[in-house]
């Protein structure tokens, strides 16, 4: 998934069906931001920081999402600059983010990310956790 033509490319899969009608960034756009399509719902993961998100709103930016969450990606840094993540996050300060580890999570596989409320998905990624309302609710997708 370095490539952008690769994530582009699970946006383009007609045997998954990412929700353009209601999305409008593209997957240009989406794939631009370094994200791809898990070919679930409206899922998409960054391709750098493992950073998941779901629970797109007509209007999101990925750019503005990706910064949103996950501000300490390296991938975001560099194609936008400190300054545009750092603005986005004062305007968000008291958001629920993820915190970012050095090392995996003995238990956990890979996962880098943890959270005091959201449970930790590297390991148990089945339908049933995204039936409670809070994940419903948390656009922030943690594989
Ligand atoms: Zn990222």
């Amino acid at each position: 998934m370095r490539s952008e033509a690769a994530r582009l490319q699970t946006f383009q899969d007609r045997s998954h069906a990412w929700p353009a009608h209601r999305i409008v960034a593209t997957p240009e756009q989406m794939s631009q931001a370094g994200l791809y399509y898990l070919g679930v719902r409206d899922r998409v993961k960054c391709w750098y920081c493992n950073g998941g998100l779901q629970n797109w709103a007509r209007f999101d930016n990925p750019w503005f999402e990706h910064a949103k969450w996950f501000r300490t990606c390296e991938y975001l840094l560099q194609k936008k600059g400190p300054e545009f993540v750092v603005n986005v996050f004062n305007r968000f300060p008291n958001l629920d983010r993820p915190t970012v580890i050095n090392s995996a999570v003995p238990g956990t596989g890979s996962c880098r990310l943890r959270t005091n409320s959201h449970k930790c998905l590297t390991q148990e990624n089945s339908e049933e956790n995204w039936k409670g309302e809070q994940m419903q609710k948390c656009k922030r997708l943690h594989l």
